[in-house]
């Protein structure tokens, strides 16, 4: 198979290139030239399909003819050994609980993923490949977890200072060995253009392999069809129209989604559930896109002003609103509502969702009393709420939770470079960790 990019003047590549260059040379973002078609049949008895055995077919439909069938079985098995449990929380309205991986966040699915799919992609090369990676703070924390002590990668992580929670940074700057934390002054957009520097930098390039992990890269994006194709399964046998709601900032999860419905997963529609950093939604209302700063809110994982993903769901889809209109709907959410939803979720039904979570959770309810509810209305739930112990506990007044994956990363020492905004000072860093 061959990826192009979605800028369409750089040439298609192979897979092993579209995963190590991340970003094509023309600025574009990688797809792949056909998407599998899934025969419907498979529907009919998918319910009685478990999470690896779905996650193996979809894969291999995917990727079959560049890896062999046993490296992905292995690949599968050891990136996803955790659960994904959809969870009824109101009457037919699901919370998909992305949450159950080493970081608490949905990022651990595509990180994981393809922190084996590039070692096994580079496990022939004599130099050390560098990952670099720009986080609001998930991609960060779960590029690490999902890469540390992979051999022959050197993973650099850049966060912006002050924007991150003190647990998410304990997460993204506690490893060593061969993941090196930056702060950079400045938010998470500067980092993630500094890291987009890095990737075209021809200097840097020809000195030393250099790649992204970000949502940008298309071994991310992949393993995040599985879950849709999952939880389609848990709710096959209601016969009901399948809505996602997906707590969106980059548009990665997103993407994975529209690729599932492209490779044939009956989807009804989409949501795509924003904070107030609503480019994306402000697009669909006037065609008109257009990038602004990021604000800062209490789902900061979704803090961005210009989703790197935009240009394959516009590549997907096209550009015209009305035409997604009819299969993506969108809008934002203020801190404020989110909030409410969280804490009136909490008294009427016990079940605690986290801020992102939440965000998706208003998309859904604003679905089901405008439009239709005679439907099976998913929301991604992408982080676990006791990642955000200084927001729950101003919206759940006692709220108190310390998952075992959490508990021990606290006590560990945070160590990191920090830096200005400054790309020369970056490759000046990265030069000196390769010598
Ligand atoms: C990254 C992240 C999101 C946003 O996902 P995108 O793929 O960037 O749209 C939502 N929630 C959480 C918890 C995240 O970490």
């Amino acid at each position: 198979m061959l990826y192009y990019s979605t800028n369409k003047r750089s040439s298609a590549v192979s897979l092993r290139e579209a995963v190590i260059r991340g970003l094509a040379p023309d600025g574009g973002l990688y797809m792949p030239e056909t998407l599998p078609e899934i025969p419907v049949s498979y529907f009919d008895t998918i319910h009685r399909l478990s999470l690896g055995e779905i996650a193996f077919d979809i894969a291999d439909a995917f990727l079959g003819g560049d890896i062999p069938r046993d490296v992905l079985a292995g690949i599968i098995d050891d990136a996803l050994d955790f659960t994904i449990p959809l969870t009824e929380v109101e009457k037919d309205i699901y919370s998909l609980e992305l949450f159950h991986g080493p970081t608490m966040a949905f990022k651990d699915v595509g990180a994981r993923f393809m922190s084996r799919l590039m070692a096994w992609l580079y496990r022939n090369e004599k130099k050390e490949l560098n990952v670099i990676v720009a986080t609001s703070g998930d991609t960060g924390s779960a590029v690490a977890a999902g890469f540390y002590s992979v051999e022959g990668i050197n993973v650099f992580v850049l966060f912006p200072e002050g924007k991150v929670s003190p647990l998410q940074q304990k997460q993204i700057t506690t490893w060593g060995n061969n993941i090196h934390a930056v702060r950079v002054k400045g938010n998470f957009d500067d980092c993630q253009k500094l890291a987009k520097q890095m990737l075209s930098d021809r200097e840097l390039n020809a000195l030393l392999p250099v790649t992204s992990a970000n949502s940008i890269n298309i071994a991310r994006l992949i393993p995040q069809s599985f879950y849709y194709f999952h939880a389609y399964a848990g709710l096959a046998r209601k016969k009901r129209p399948v809505v996602f709601s997906v707590p969106s900032g980059n548009f990665g999860n997103l993407t994975g989604g529209l690729m599932a419905r492209a490779a044939g997963l009956p989807v009804h529609k989409f949501i795509a559930a924003t904070n107030i950093n609503d480019v994306f939604p402000k697009f669909m209302e006037t065609g008109k896109y257009r990038p602004a700063p990021s604000k800062q809110t209490i789902s900061n994982a979704m803090d961005v002003g210009d989703p790197g993903n935009f240009a394959r769901v516009t590549d997907l889809l096209g550009k015209n609103p009305d035409k997604l209109r009819k299969i993506i709907l969108s809008g934002s959410w203020s801190d404020a509502k989110t909030a409410r939803a969280i804490k009136d979720l909490y008294k009427n039904t016990g079940y605690i969702m986290d801020p992102h979570g939440a965000v998706a959770y208003l998309g859904l309810k604003e679905y089901l009393n405008k439009y239709d509810d005679t439907v099976s209305a998913v929301f991604l739930e992408t982080a676990h709420p006791a990642k955000f112990p200084e927001t729950m506990k101003k919206i759940i007044r006692d709220y108190e939770d310390l998952p075992p994956q959490l508990r021990g990363v606290m006590n560990r020492e945070e160590k990191f470079h920090s830096m200005m905004n400054d790309p020369m000072e970056l490759k000046r860093y990265i030069e000196e960790v390769n010598n």
